[in-house]
């Protein structure tokens, strides 16, 4: 029997979705992706982006505020209570051209389903250096919450990239660990929220490096990452900082990879959305919730409610056919 609705991804989105649509009996399989290195690495291990945050303070309910981990749990406790199915595996591969959808997992099994719910999110990006590739694991990372611990960066001169929310939250993190953070931003102020960006300026152990970015990360194989090779953007003039650590915080690219095109998406990856207040995508019956079909907003709340409209469209979508 095909599955009525599998949803992939286990952020606010998939396990909104999935509450939804356990609520209304459609007994939802969700697959919330595989424990693998190669996911740690790219930052799409299970629960998503904010299972790699602290303390999550604009989700409503929590006025004390609560840790992004602990948010991510009690979703996935409330979706399994109503009686969610989980798989702990990737969708390796999915082929839209057929009804029922053909779905196969990172484990080799595969399956059938009438309705499918992207809700992949996005995963950190990069600078893109060599140097920085050579260094991943090594001093360079796109997680301090995951790695900011690690014995390599206590007491040590850290360097931060980026000048949004999460630059500001990355580096205002790593000065529970760092002796001092080197905030390497490209333009001359932060993009970040008011409330936020202040925290970070504010803080004494944040030094802002404007107008600048890193060129180059330097280190060897004993130590990993020494230093990094920062340039001035407007005079070209470069000099070297001492740090045994690099965390880049300069935005996500969503995790569409695995859709091969199947479903429209825009240049940047973003499935696309034909109706704005709809989930449906450009297949019928594939719909899409939360950070991977949202350019704009990519809050754990907005994810949450684009989850809830997803389970209702394709509940709505079931029954139009005579499934549900
Ligand atoms: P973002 O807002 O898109 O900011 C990315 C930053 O990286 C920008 O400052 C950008 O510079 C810089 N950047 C991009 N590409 C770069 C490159 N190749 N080299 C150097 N710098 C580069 O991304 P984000 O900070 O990850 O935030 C994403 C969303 O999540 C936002 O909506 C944010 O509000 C939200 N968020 C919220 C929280 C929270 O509320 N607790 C925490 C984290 C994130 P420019 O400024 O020059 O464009």
């Amino acid at each position: 029997m095909p599955e009525k609705i599998v949803i992939i991804g286990s952020g606010p989105a998939g396990w909104t979705c999935a509450l939804y649509a356990a609520r209304a009996n459609l007994h939802p399989l969700v697959y919330e992706g595989a424990i693998s290195e190669e996911n740690r690495l790219s930052g799409t291990l299970p629960l998503g982006q904010l299972n790699l945050t602290t303390e999550v303070e604009n989700f409503p309910g929590f006025p004390q505020g609560i840790l992004g981990p602990d948010l991510m749990m009690k979703m996935r406790e409330q979706a399994e209570h109503f009686g969610t199915r989980i798989v702990t595996e990737d969708i390796a591969d999915i082929d839209l051209s057929k009804r029922p959808f053909r779905l196969r997992d990172s484990a080799g099994n595969s399956l059938e389903a009438h309705t499918v719910v992207i809700c992949t999110g996005a995963s950190a990006n990069y600078l893109g250096l060599e140097s920085e590739s050579k260094y991943k694991n090594m001093g360079v990372s796109a997680c301090a919450v995951c790695d900011g611990a690690l014995p390599r960066f206590r007491n040590q001169p850290l360097v931060v990239v980026g000048g949004g929310d999460s630059a500001a939250e990355e580096a205002t993190y790593l000065t529970k660990f760092a002796s001092v953070v080197h905030l390497v931003h490209r333009r001359d102020k932060l993009r970040a929220s008011k409330v936020m960006a202040d925290r970070a300026l504010a803080n004494p152990k944040i030094k802002p490096i404007w107008d600048s970015a890193v060129e180059e990360v330097i280190g060897n194989e004993e130590k990993g990452m020494t230093s990094a090779k920062v340039i001035h953007l407007k005079t070209g003039e470069t000099h070297t900082l001492d740090a045994t650590g690099m965390f880049v915080a300069i935005g996500h690219t969503p995790n569409t990879q695995f859709l091969r095109n199947q479903v429209a998406t825009d240049e940047k990856g973003f499935v696309r959305l034909p109706d704005p207040f709809r989930t449906m995508t450009s297949v019928e019956g594939v719909f899409a919730a939360g950070d991977v079909a949202d350019p704009i907003y990519k809050q754990a709340i907005t994810a949450a409610g684009m989850g809830c409209k997803a389970a209702l469209d394709a509940e709505r979508w079931l029954a139009a056919k005579g499934i549900h």
